[in-house]
């Protein structure tokens, strides 16, 4: 018999759950005004919220956070992680910050200025903020086949050249400071970018004389990826991968919480010295230092580990094996989830779940609210809430997809927990009919909305 997959590691220590009723789900989510955010996490049984800073750390990060070095100025802590990501990343410069948003905020800082036009693959929202409350202009230059949530490609997070050369040649390249990679494409649906067209849009980004920056947060993902499905890679190691991905962009921003591992934490990685100094005086006065820049010794040295071991293969493929377990489960009793499946969660298309529910009643906001009352499961809006008010016009953007996203964090839950999970969603497929309104705006921010927003039965 061929022996089963099974995971790369075993439990030392455990946290209790508690499982609770639908009447109590009812009157809790009715309390958090129907905003997933607002929940207390004791009232969520699996909580697919976010893949972000949920993740378990190993033993071994455990003890590097005993070796931590709280100096203020240039500890040994803050030398290990340089270490690591020069070696890792091939950056020779970096500045730790408290989390990817803190890096976008710094980075930016230093080179977006109001009227400029910043392409890429769809931005992140945080991305996305920063960028529009510098008044400049976020463009999506993503492949149309990422918008079909049912075409199988192998690297749907790709940037189409044409849409890209586009730009370029629309805006004097004074004015695109950057085009960015986002590695995996976290708003498409946590899908990768080949090799091959990073290479390619390096090369165009050069001939304009735009700069790369990746947007890094799921790069280990994206390089398994790259090594599973892209002609070549097969036998590369991933942190080879790595090094040559990195090789084709001018700077990193980096959301630790995900491939990291950690809860906590963030960094910019540049080669350019020049930039690095320009950008250390924002650091100094948003995050700290530029040898801790919002983070303790031991966080710093518990990341550093964290880039190692979330860049072994055995790790990634029982991570990625994980969240397609998932994604089988509910693709074979016939719900409309994203294909392929997405490396750090899967993505529930809500307008083909919810047909009856208006676009204006926030169709994925709507199933996600379901989802939690069937089971106590917390997954998060990527719809019309999230993609916010046009910063023009304040008229309400739909994006083409509305999807829950069910995010699965690292080294936390069984595959007993993605049964139950799944089983949850089934229940509420096989009620789809009945749902036919959803909810209303009561109150919202300016800004990333999402996270504030209160909402009643429309
Ligand atoms: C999470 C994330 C960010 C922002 O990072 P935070 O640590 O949440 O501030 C930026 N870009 C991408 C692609 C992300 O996934």
């Amino acid at each position: 018999m061929e022996l089963p997959f099974a995971e790369s590691y075993r439990i030392k220590m455990v946290e209790p759950l508690r499982r609770s009723h639908r009447s109590e789900r009812e009157q809790w989510i009715k309390e958090a005004r129907y905003n997933l955010f607002n929940l207390r996490s004791e009232q969520v049984f699996v909580d697919l919220l976010t893949d972000s800073g949920t993740g378990a750390m190993s033993d071994r990060q455990w003890s590097e956070m005993m070796l931590g070095d709280e100096s203020y100025a240039g500890s040994s802590s803050y030398y290990k992680l340089k270490e690591t990501i020069r070696e890792l990343t091939g950056f020779e410069f970096f500045l730790p910050t408290h989390q990817g948003r803190a890096a976008e905020n710094v980075l930016f800082s230093t080179m977006v200025k109001s009227d400029d036009i910043v392409p890429g693959n769809s931005h992140f929202d945080t991305t996305k903020g920063h960028i529009e409350f510098r008044k400049a202009t976020a463009v999506d230059c993503t492949i149309n086949e990422a918008f079909d949530t049912t075409l199988d490609h192998p690297f749907k997070g790709n940037i189409d050249l044409e849409k890209l050369e586009k730009v370029f040649k629309s805006y004097p390249a004074t004015q695109i400071p950057m085009v960015i990679i986002t590695i995996t494409c976290n708003t498409s649906g946590g899908q990768p970018v080949s090799m091959d067209n990073i290479r390619q849009v390096s090369a165009m980004a050069k001939r304009y004389g735009v700069k790369v920056v990746f947007d890094s947060a799921r790069f280990a993902e994206n390089a398994y990826y790259i090594k599973k499905r892209e002609k070549g890679y097969a036998d590369k190691s991933i942190r080879e991968i790595v090094r040559e991905m990195f090789s084709y962009g001018d700077a990193m921003t980096m959301s630790s919480k995900k491939d990291a591992i950690v809860n906590m934490g963030g960094f910019i990685g540049f080669r350019d010295e020049d930039l690095f100094r320009e950008a250390s005086t924002y650091n100094i006065m948003f995050e700290g230092f530029v040898t801790y820049g919002g983070m303790s010794g031991r966080d710093m040295n518990a990341l550093a580990q964290g880039l190692l071991e979330g860049t072994e293969f055995d790790y990634l493929e029982t991570r990625i094996n994980q969240v397609a377990y998932l994604g089988g489960l509910l693709r074979n009793a016939g719900i409309p989830v994203q294909y392929p499946f997405g490396g750090h969660a899967i993505f529930v298309d809500a307008k083909r779940f919810l047909p009856a529910v208006p676009k204006e009643q926030f169709v994925a906001q709507t199933l996600a609210v379901e989802i939690y009352l069937e089971g106590g499961v917390r997954g998060v809006e990527i719809g019309a809430i999230l993609a916010d008010r046009d910063p023009m016009t304040r008229e309400n953007r739909y994006p083409e997809l509305e999807m829950v996203r069910l995010a699965i964090p690292r080294r936390t839950y069984t595959n007993n927990h993605m049964e139950y999970v799944a089983a949850s969603i089934i229940n509420v497929w096989e009620r789809r009919h009945e749902i036919k309104t959803g909810y209303q705006i009561v109150r919202e921010a300016p800004i990333l909305r999402h996270f504030t927003v209160e909402l009643d039965r429309a």
